[in-house]
């Protein structure tokens, strides 16, 4: 067990979890411990790479707005970012690139998941699934709701029920290798139909090889979610030639998100619960990187009156 005492442990790299640690870090001076469950940063901020071709599988395009604009500064004087329309930008070679400038100078613990928290002795004791811990003052979570909440559960810290009620929008994301005409836009949503976007990574700037990302709608996604890949894919290729029938669908990838966007969220946006465990993140907010930046600043302005 160790016995160094962070200022914060931050649970989870996302884009809330790692704008939170590096204001913490680089403009509160904290000594900032984050750790994720998974092998790289970003969360929903997703980039796959596939021999020649380059695919963001999450987030696909950043709209800016009054609180994203120093974001869309800082990657812009970086050279990271491309703007795709008057208020939408996308990030040249993937998502995780910007999230990767982000986590840069933090730092960071990958693969883990962190799987309890206990306040013990004035502090907090944070453990993984493995045999790791750690020790913080103060303790953010910024994982989606339902798996804070399961956090939560397995260390027997109370939360207000209405907690249980913030669910989310899965997703199945099919991408599609090869030239296809969809169009001359590099990111367009598609109403009144069972897909919610379509993007050409190529136009977008992610990848040098043509490649096409589609990210189906809440109603669709839901209802195959739980099929097995080979079925979800004979349906998709199904829909995709209905309803995007330029599209070439021979080969064709998927990937799951079971929390894709919050479908409502918590009135506030983020909470403070017990001893300086605090959660935040989209489902706290808005939907969208927007709203995952929202939660984390208004988190930030309060740790700073603390
Ligand atoms: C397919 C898809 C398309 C989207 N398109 C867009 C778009 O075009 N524009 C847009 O603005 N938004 C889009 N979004 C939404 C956007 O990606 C999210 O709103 C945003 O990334 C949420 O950030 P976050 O930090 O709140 O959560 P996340 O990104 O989910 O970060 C939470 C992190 O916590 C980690 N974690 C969870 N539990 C644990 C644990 N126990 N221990 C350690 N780590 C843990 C996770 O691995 C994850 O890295 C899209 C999402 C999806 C899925």
């Amino acid at each position: 067990m160790a016995d160094k005492i962070y200022d914060y442990v931050i649970v989870g790299a996302g884009f809330s979890g790692l704008h939170l640690a590096d204001h913490l870090k680089n403009h509160r001076n904290k000594e900032v411990l984050v750790l994720e469950k998974s092998r790289g940063v970003g969360g929903r901020m997703a980039t796959r790479r596939d021999g020649e071709f380059t695919f963001d599988h999450g987030a696909q395009v950043i709209e800016n707005d009054e609180l994203m604009n120093s974001s869309i500064k800082r990657w812009s004087d970086k050279g990271l970012l491309r703007p795709i329309s008057s208020d939408h930008f996308s990030a040249i070679g993937g998502m995780t690139k910007l999230a990767k400038e982000l986590a840069a100078q933090l730092n960071i613990e990958l693969e883990r998941k962190v799987n309890k928290i206990s306040w013990l002795d004035n502090k907090w004791l944070i453990e993984d699934d493995q045999t790791h811990s750690w020790f913080a003052h103060q303790v953010i979570v910024t994982a989606p709701v339902p798996q804070i909440l399961e956090l939560l559960e397995r260390s027997s810290i109370k939360y207000p029920k209405d907690l249980q009620q913030i669910h989310y929008a899965k997703a199945l994301v099919f991408i599609t290798k090869g030239e296809s005409s969809i169009g001359e836009s590099a990111y367009r949503e598609i109403s009144n139909s069972s897909i919610f976007s379509v993007s050409s990574q190529k136009l977008k700037g992610t990848s040098s090889s043509p490649c096409q990302v589609v990210v189906m709608g809440p109603e669709w996604s839901n209802t195959y979610f739980d099929e097995s890949d080979e079925v979800i894919m004979k349906l998709g290729r199904e829909v995709l030639k209905k309803e995007l029938p330029e599209l070439l669908v021979d080969d064709l990838q998927l990937k799951k998100w079971r929390y894709a966007f919050p479908l409502n969220v918590y009135h506030q946006d983020f909470l403070a619960l017990e001893n300086g465990l605090y959660l935040a993140g989209d489902g706290f907010s808005e939907s969208r990187l927007n709203g995952a930046l929202k939660s984390a600043k208004s988190l930030m302005s309060t740790l700073v009156l603390c």
